[in-house]
């Protein structure tokens, strides 16, 4: 199970802060706005990912993760 990390550029102002976090999941482009550049999360990479949205000041940054086994309707 992977998740994906979205940036709302709507909020995003460009601080940089989480690149500082996110290790090479997010890297800034010419004018110092992010860019994901592996949008699927691979588990390892979840706690600095995770350290990245916390530290993001617009709170431009959020993790799509797919539902839990235990969390899906329908198991006995
Ligand atoms: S820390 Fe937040 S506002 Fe700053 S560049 Fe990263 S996503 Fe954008």
């Amino acid at each position: 199970m992977t998740a994906r990390l979205r940036i709302d550029r709507t909020r995003c102002a460009g601080h940089g802060i989480c690149v500082l976090f996110a290790g090479r999941t997010i890297d800034l482009d010419a004018w110092g706005f992010p860019e994901v550049l592996e949008e699927t999360i691979e588990p390892h990479a979840l706690p600095a990912v995770r350290r990245a949205i916390t530290s993001c000041p617009r709170q431009a940054l959020s993790l799509e993760e797919p539902p839990s086994p235990a969390g899906r309707r329908g198991t006995p």
